[in-house]
């Protein structure tokens, strides 16, 4: 298959992650298109943060390989790959406490511009000032949209968790991201705060061709905003299609949906 005609942004191929004895995932292929809001659902233990730690190069597999933009990266390092457009948040939610919330959105942005030291910062110093001034207006666009700007002077850590979790949003869409991967991101939220999130990961994705891949719990609230879902189970993939083909999916009611709230 030649890879200029496949569509998928990030596709993974036979990926096995073994903790000594324990196989936690096991010979997963998948595939994420450009612009399309994939859900991986499952229960717990299935493998669903396991396999977001491969594919943001936090964890190398076992076995197989992740394909993103074309180039085999399997071996490539988080960094690397965040630096092609690749972000994600946490099941636990993961900000720097004692700073405000302008000053993580900020950090976000900070590691892809600068470097070269003094001299580099004499040279390019127009340059940089415009860039500084570009970065902060996209913090404050962010910050706004988010719903955080009454909230934007405050310790990350002094937050409730609907802001907390929109503030590890912003962080991850700030610069804005080809894939973007969510684990659990309405966890703990009301379902007003759980609608405020998807309308901005919805808005990413139409801007920016986003691709999101979003591991949840709520089986409505993935129903209602991913264009496709994979289900794993027991570290496999046991069913994969549309909203409705899952819901109705004999093997999904048994080993998840019926387990479900
Ligand atoms: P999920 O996100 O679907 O709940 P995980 O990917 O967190 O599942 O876990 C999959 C399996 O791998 C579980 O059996 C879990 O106990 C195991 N596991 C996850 N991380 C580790 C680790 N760092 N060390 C050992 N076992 C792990
Ligand atoms: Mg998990």
């Amino acid at each position: 298959m030649s890879e200029t005609s496949d569509p998928a942004l990030a596709k993974i191929e036979g990926i096995r992650v073994e903790f000594g004895g324990v196989v936690a995932v096991d010979t997963v292929d998948l595939q994420v298109r450009g612009g399309e809001i994939c859900g991986l659902i499952g229960p717990n233990g299935a493998g669903k943060s396991t396999l977001f730690d491969v594919i943001a190069g936090v964890r190398t597999p076992t076995k197989g390989c992740v394909q993103y933009d074309g180039d085999d990266v399997t071996n490539k390092n988080s960094i690397a790959l965040a630096r092609r457009g690749i972000r994600r948040t946490f099941q636990q939610v993961q900000v720097f406490g004692w700073l405000s919330v302008a000053d993580n959105v900020l950090a976000a942005t900070e590691w892809r511009r600068g470097g070269g030291g003094v001299l580099a910062d004499l040279v390019a110093a127009p340059t940089r000032s415009a860039l500084r001034r570009n970065r902060l207006e996209r913090v404050e666009e962010v910050i706004r949209s988010c719903g955080l700007w009454d909230h934007r002077d405050r310790p990350a850590a002094t937050l409730p968790t609907g802001h907390a979790r929109m503030l590890e949003l912003a962080r991850a869409i700030v610069d804005p991201p080809r894939l973007l991967m969510l684990d659990e991101p309405a966890s703990g939220l009301d379902s007003a705060e759980a609608e405020r999130l998807a309308e901005e990961v919805h808005r990413v994705r139409s801007v920016h061709g986003t691709a999101v891949l979003l591991v949840e719990h709520s089986v409505p609230f993935v129903m209602k905003h991913c264009d496709r879902i994979v289900v794993l189970d027991l570290g496999s993939v046991i069913a994969e299609g549309s909203p409705d083909e899952i819901l109705n999916d004999p093997l999904v009611q048994t080993a998840y949906l019926g387990h479900s709230k």
